[in-house]
């Protein structure tokens, strides 16, 4: 069975850009627009990893990825956060996420980097 990522992001052209990305890897993907959506879904289909957004309306996404963690705390989460944002990189590592890249990323980077994750 394929390999499940969950992307969420609240620009539409990154959503498209990796889940077209991660399709081409074979990797079954999902997508939220903003972290009360990627709750819900986690809920129901437990991706083996979580690209995640920090700046998103209804929930950001440190918020969203402390909640997932409570949920399960095995999802590995990327965090795609902005040049910058040390203190949410900061809070993030804190609350159990694995990693993070900094926007603008090149996407052979973050192909990688979710290809060495999952293993
Ligand atoms: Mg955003």
């Amino acid at each position: 069975m394929a390999q499940k990522v969950l992307i969420v992001d609240d620009q539409k052209g990154i959503r498209k850009l990796l889940e077209e990305l991660f399709k081409k890897e074979g990797l079954d993907v999902m997508v939220a627009a903003d972290g009360r959506e990627a709750i819900s879904m986690v809920e129901g289909y437990v991706p083996d990893i979580i690209l995640m957004d920090v700046k998103m309306p209804n929930m950001n996404g440190l918020e969203a990825a402390q909640e997932i963690l409570r949920i399960n705390q095995n999802i590995p989460i990327v965090m795609m956060t902005a040049y910058g944002e040390t203190e949410v990189v900061k809070k993030a590592l804190e609350i159990g996420v694995k990693k993070y890249i900094t926007k603008p990323f090149d996407i052979v980077v973050v192909r990688d980097m979710v290809k060495e994750i999952l293993g």
